[in-house]
């Protein structure tokens, strides 16, 4: 086993800045926290690191626990924000330095910082100060960093948020390559659920130091367990509807939406009561135009040449992002119908919480 917690808990002070959290994480896994700002990612982080006491639960690392071990005895690396790295040092020493501190002979040292180097393509800039380096390659060698201590878990907080567009994505396919190439298992923090989709094989969504769901980027996508989840993965994100449960199909449940005569027909298993107030949840791309279905206004329309995105509105004033592809048919101000298969619609009762 990688990473286990059991019933981990962290308190500031009153505050409670994580909640009960139990998770697997199994060895060679990339495994992302992601959640809005505030939701306790980074101090779960830090406690896995050793960098934070918990107020309770256990962490257990490669089957040991070490909820109460010293960092520097824990088998693991982390890779910060901020990289870091020490400005007087060459690239070469920042990366040599834990093995120094260590008393690792010279040649383990040289092949160690030699090797990762390699993998980070960072075999030119060996001699530079970290000044003389761009944004990427700093992130490249604070990453080196932690490489040469050939750890058991690499932990990441949020190590692409201080580079440019264009350079965090480059830099997240070369996280996965890494990750292939090293085998290990790494643990990522990031509030972007893009990174968090593009990067994990196993996703973990906090809320308010609750974990909300744990699961494959796809499984959250296309089966979440709340509408916060169902919110926050996906972008543009998910349309939600206040409805109310008119009667049964085949597929599922019928509803009506506020304030229009259009019926849809929601994914449900279990039968729900005539008149349950309900929420329903559906994807932009899952929204199709077309006669009978919900009419809307197109307010905004964004052409992005393959796809574009509708922003509308329904007669009782509630937003609904239409995703189109394969048509560039004007269709701002203009007043049209959209419709989904029940397979696409999902509900959610007045809590938040997902009806199947
Ligand atoms: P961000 O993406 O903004 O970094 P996060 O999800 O990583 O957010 P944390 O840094 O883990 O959030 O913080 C979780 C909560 O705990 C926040 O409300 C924060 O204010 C609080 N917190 C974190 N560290 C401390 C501390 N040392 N003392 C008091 N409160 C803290």
């Amino acid at each position: 086993m990688g990473v286990r917690l059991a019933n981990v808990a962290k308190s500031f002070a009153s505050f409670r800045a994580i909640r009960d959290v139990s998770m697997d994480i199994p060895t060679g896994s990339f495994a992302v926290f992601v959640g809005p700002s505030g939701c306790g990612k980074s101090t779960l982080l830090r406690m896995i690191a050793g960098l934070e006491e918990t107020s309770g639960g256990q962490i257990f690392i490669d089957g040991r626990e070490v909820t109460a071990v010293e960092p520097a005895d824990r088998g693991v690396a982390m890779v910060f924000q901020n990289y870091a790295l020490y400005p007087h040092l060459t690239v070469f020493e920042n990366m040599a330095f834990s093995l120094r501190l260590a008393r690792r002979p010279k040649a383990e040292v040289a092949e160690r910082v030699g090797e990762a180097a390699r993998i980070l393509q960072l075999e030119e800039h060996l001699e530079k100060k970290p000044s003389q380096l761009s944004g990427g390659q700093r992130q490249r060698v604070a990453i080196g960093r932690a490489i040469v201590r050939q750890p058991k878990v690499f932990l990441f907080d949020e190590p692409l948020s201080n580079l440019d567009a264009e350079l965090r994505v480059q830099m997240r396919l070369e996280l996965t390559r890494l990750h292939r190439k090293l085998g290990a298992t790494m643990i990522y923090v990031t509030h972007d659920q893009v990174e968090a989709m593009t990067l994990a094989d196993r996703i973990f969504v906090l809320k308010a130091g609750v974990l909300q769901q744990a699961g494959a980027p796809l499984e959250l996508y296309d089966e979440p367990e709340n509408r916060f989840v169902a919110g926050f993965i996906g972008s543009p994100s998910m349309n939600f509807l206040p409805a109310t449960v008119v009667g049964r199909a085949p597929e599922g449940a019928v509803v009506a939406v506020e304030g229009s005569e259009h019926r849809f027909v929601a994914r449900m298993a279990k039968p729900l009561p005539e008149g349950h107030a309900v929420e329903i949840g559906i994807r932009p791309e899952h929204l199709a135009i077309g006669e009978g279905g919900l009419p809307v206004t197109v307010e905004v329309a964004e052409e992005l040449g393959d796809i574009s995105y509708l922003y509308t509105r329904t007669a009782s004033g509630r937003e609904l992002i239409v995703q189109r592809q394969g048509s560039r048919e004007r269709l701002d101000g203009r007043a049209v119908a959209v419709s989904a298969a029940a397979q696409n619609v999902l509900v959610f009762d007045k809590e938040g919480k997902r009806l199947r």
